[in-house]
């Protein structure tokens, strides 16, 4: 039997991340993916990074290569009614956001963990805890046809909405929190220049759009769908023609299309559970809560949690006291539900629900009091760059 002192299960951002703070502060840890590698250094999806994102990865010495690659931005548009605004996140907060893709965030913390001769095991099947309500939880695993187990003391559940984390606690000892929305996003990455420098989200009768970037080579485009689109139904071309009648016309003239080398169809939710703590099983990151992506906020909570559980941790280790480990889910909460609010806010003010053209007057009468109160454009542009962290 292996043994640790925290089993951490997924090896995504947020298990990743973990397991690197948790080293350089000497406490030893398991990561359990059940993907392979490869596959894990190649998912798509993030790009926005929160200044405290960007801190937390400096101090887990993966920041060297994001800080040199990251394209910083310190506003983005929004389009409506045929106009764009912008939002001037520096001049509106004083900080700005950083454009980097969880794909190369992943790729860092990778790398750092090989350096580090961290112990990660991929391709590690039927994950089962066991033993959360006492002292010595165990989890245990398949990994090319031959069981293991892994004794801890504590478990680290990292494994994104789908995994096994949540679902070993006994379903009365969570209340879930969900938000379905009626639509999805349709999105592309292309090799080609991005539209407009910064990033442009555009509410139009057609349906919400957004011009993303990961570098000023590649791009990242969306264009909300129906739940029920198929890919099939999307060529390169289609998205194009779709994109562009969504976009401000001066906007629209300014998109290179190119052949798409990623298509996708998300669905958007927002969901949360609580508490985050049940006996030794922390939930970290989409394990324990999801947003939609208009508000940038997924990875960037993921890594907030980690920022409070890898202090609570360390403190525990250093001197035997419970208090903050005992805090966790309260203290990770108070930020996840000030993060649900504003994508569920900027959902709600940028996305087609229905062909009732009373919510469409109402987005437009509230797009237009943002260009018009400073107060209003400030409490977005401070929600997007990320709220400070609270103290206790
Ligand atoms: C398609 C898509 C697009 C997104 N786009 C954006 C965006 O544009 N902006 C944004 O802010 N956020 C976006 N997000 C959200 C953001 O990517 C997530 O918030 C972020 O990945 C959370 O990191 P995580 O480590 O908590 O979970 P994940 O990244 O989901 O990692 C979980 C890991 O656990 C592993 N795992 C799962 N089950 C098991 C198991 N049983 N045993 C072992 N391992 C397991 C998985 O393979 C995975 O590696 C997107 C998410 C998705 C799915």
């Amino acid at each position: 039997m292996l043994r640790t002192q925290v089993a951490i299960v997924g090896a995504g951002p947020s298990g990743l991340l973990l397991s690197q703070l948790l080293q350089l502060h000497g406490v030893d840890n398991i990561v359990l993916e059940r993907q392979t590698s490869d596959y894990v250094a190649s998912r798509i999806r993030a790009g926005v990074l929160e200044s405290g994102t960007v801190d937390l990865l400096v101090k887990a010495d993966v920041g060297a290569r994001m800080l040199s690659e990251r394209l910083v931005h310190e506003g983005f548009a929004l389009g409506f009614a045929g106009r764009d605004f912008r939002v001037d996140l520096k001049r509106l907060t004083g900080d700005v956001v950083s454009v980097y893709g969880q794909t190369e965030v992943t790729k860092d913390l990778l790398a750092a963990r090989v350096v580090a001769k961290g112990h990660l095991i991929f391709e590690a099947t039927q994950v089962a805890l066991e033993g959360l309500d006492g002292a010595h939880p165990t989890v245990r695993y398949t990994q090319g046809g031959k069981t293991r187990e892994i004794a801890c003391d504590f478990v680290a559940g990292c494994d994104g909405y789908h995994g096994v984390c949540r679902q070993s606690v006994p379903a009365a000892a969570l209340q879930t929190f969900e938000r379905i929305y009626p639509f999805g996003w349709l999105g592309i990455l292309a090799d080609v220049p991005p539209a407009a420098h910064e990033l442009v989200y555009s509410n139009h009768e057609r349906g919400f759009a957004l011009c993303s970037m990961r570098s000023t080579t590649r791009s990242r485009y969306y264009v909300q769908c129906g739940l029920d689109e198929k890919l099939e139904a999307w060529p390169d071309s289609r998205f194009w023609d779709e994109l562009r009648m969504r976009l401000p016309a001066a906007v629209a003239e300014t998109v290179v299309t190119g052949p798409s080398i990623e298509k996708s169809i998300a669905p958007l939710r927002s969901f949360v559970v609580e508490p985050l703590k049940v006996g030794r099983l922390f939930l970290v990151g989409d394990a324990a809560h999801i947003v939609p992506p208009t508000g940038a906020k997924g990875l960037n909570l993921a890594a907030a949690d980690v920022r409070v559980l890898y202090h609570a941790l360390v403190e525990h280790y250093r001197t035997g006291s419970t208090e903050f480990i005992d805090r966790y889910s309260e203290r990770a909460l108070r930020r996840i539900w000030k993060a649900v609010r504003f994508s569920w806010w900027f959902t709600s003010l940028m996305h087609k629900f229905s062909d009732d053209p009373f919510n469409h007057r109402l987005q437009l009468a509230e797009l237009d009091y943002l260009t018009k109160s400073k107060a209003a454009v400030t409490s977005l542009a401070e929600n997007y760059v990320g709220l400070p962290f609270e103290r206790s």
